[in-house]
């Protein structure tokens, strides 16, 4: 099928009105639904195979994620499609004052590869539940989970309405040059511009989940053993290819030196003495990905970790103590198992340090202090910001989750997922009558300073 005729056969199954009605939506959400509940395991298992992932982070972040997250959209469905009535004045009194969520039409959803079930599935999802015909283009570089994607959706859901597309560089090039009512990315900020540009064409509204440098500072007023774990954890899951990981700490000399002390203990504890042959730790990605963290090695002093075996794709879990904001290793978002520790003395340097470099998409402040906690908060700007922990934010889904500036456009989750795929069509519906009529007059020519009631 060319594009042009995908594009036909999704505007045609739009106008159909097919995806407006609220049943078939839900039918097509269980389908959805029972699409992950049948194949827990062939998920896992596409996982591992592209990123030689674990079974357990498998199922913490992306298949229970996503049964939890098609759950709330079932059971929400039909709170969230009612039109709302907002407050009304005075003036309104005697009208209905609605807001409609009206779907957009049809939408393109482009995900990216290091959770490359969740990424795409997610607001697939949402497209589906705010009435849409949507679009999935999932990641050509988690090839295995694009397979995975292209052949199950068209098993479980209505072939007209739902189409997947594979490809790279040139068959989303060719794609994005279509008109789409919406187009939902996650990557990386230089293909989001790519993305942007290309929506512009149309004047097709955007939402675009970017990355970025996500700072960590940590004080003294922490455990420094419980702080060290939760850091770790969220940078070395799925190997440091998390959109959230915390990038690189922010602490004092004398922090530093405790986080590295606790550091050795606790991934001794959770992957053993050598590393590589733990069964707990993914791979990075492909080469490319592979070869550019290998550069940024060479960055500061490692103070544990620093192996790599290019064969396998492994890289150590690493952390880079004294870094300087001059280094490699802090120009650019990481993206992998390295963590530089960059020494500031307080909370102030902290901040003057994260707002002299571009907006992030998440802020740690591992703190307890609640003056300092706040005005960090409150003189920084990042899409989210989690306090004593990392990544956990991502999971509270009365929350939007999105960037600010460069780390991106737009939230989603819960709610807000349903609501990025929805129009609010406000309507106003007036009474015509008598009565409403003589209210109306005044409004009415020949315009008098009566009328105005000056
Ligand atoms: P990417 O932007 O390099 O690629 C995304 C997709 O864009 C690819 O699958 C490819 O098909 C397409 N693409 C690549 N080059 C293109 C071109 N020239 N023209 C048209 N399309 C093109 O991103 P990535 O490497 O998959 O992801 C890494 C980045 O994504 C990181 O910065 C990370 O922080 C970010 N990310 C953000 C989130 C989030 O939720 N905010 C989640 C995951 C990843």
């Amino acid at each position: 099928m060319t594009y042009e005729d995908l594009m036909s056969r999704a505007a045609t199954a739009f106008q159909s009105g097919k995806t407006k009605d609220i049943d078939f939506r839900r039918k097509q959400l269980n389908a959805l639904l029972r699409m992950y509940e049948e194949n827990k395991d062939e998920m896992a298992r596409v996982l591992a195979a592209d990123l030689r992932r674990p079974k357990q982070e498998s199922y913490i972040l992306e298949i229970e994620f996503l049964i939890n997250d098609i759950i709330t959209t079932i059971n929400s469905l039909d709170e969230w499609t009612k039109p709302m009535k907002p407050e009304k004045g005075i003036v309104n009194m005697m009208d209905d004052v609605l807001i409609y969520p009206d779907p957009l039409g049809v939408v393109l959803v482009m995900g990216a590869w290091n959770y490359p079930l969740q990424l795409p599935l997610v607001p697939f999802g949402a497209a589906i539940a705010a009435g849409n015909v949507a679009i999935l283009k999932p990641s050509e570089i988690s090839v295995n989970c694009a397979n995975f994607i292209a052949e199950n959706i068209p098993k479980y859901l209505d072939n007209e309405c739902y189409h997947v597309v594979c490809g790279g560089v040139q068959e989303t090039t060719e794609l994005l040059k279509h008109k789409f009512d919406y187009i939902f990315y996650t990557g990386s900020g230089r293909v989001g511009k790519i993305v942007y540009e290309a929506a512009a064409k149309h004047l097709t509204p955007v939402t675009l989940e970017l990355g970025g440098k996500s700072p960590c500072y940590i004080d003294n007023t922490v455990d420094i053993s419980k702080a060290t774990r939760r850091v770790l954890w969220g940078k070395f899951i799925n190997a440091g290819q998390t959109c959230i990981a915390p990038d690189y700490i922010l602490c004092t000399k004398e922090i530093q030196d405790k986080f590295v002390k606790e550091a050795k203990v606790v991934l001794k504890e959770w992957y053993g003495d050598d590393i590589k042959k733990s069964p707990d730790f993914c791979r990075i990605v492909n080469q490319v990905n592979f070869q550019r963290l290998t550069k940024l090695l060479s960055s500061g002093t490692i103070a544990v970790g620093g192996k790599t075996d290019a064969d396998e794709r492994f890289i150590e879990p690493t952390i880079i103590v004294d870094a300087k904001s001059t280094d490699a290793v802090m120009q650019e978002e990481i993206f992998g198992p390295i963590l530089p520790i960059v020494n500031i003395n307080n909370a102030f340097e902290a901040i003057k340090f994260i707002t002299a470099r571009d907006k992030p998409l998440a802020l740690y402040i591992f703190s307890n202090n609640t003056n300092d906690r706040q005005t960090i908060i409150e003189n920084t700007s990042s899409g989210g910001v989690c306090v004593n922990d990392t990544i956990m934010h991502l999971a509270v889904d009365t929350m939007p989750f999105g960037g600010v500036g460069p780390s991106g456009m737009g939230g989603y989750h819960g709610k807000y997922s349903f609501d990025t795929f929805s129009h609010k069509k406000s309507c106003l519906v007036k009474k015509i009558d008598t009565i409403s009529e003589k209210l109306s007059n005044a409004r009415y020519p020949p315009y008098s300073d009566k009328k105005i009631n000056y």
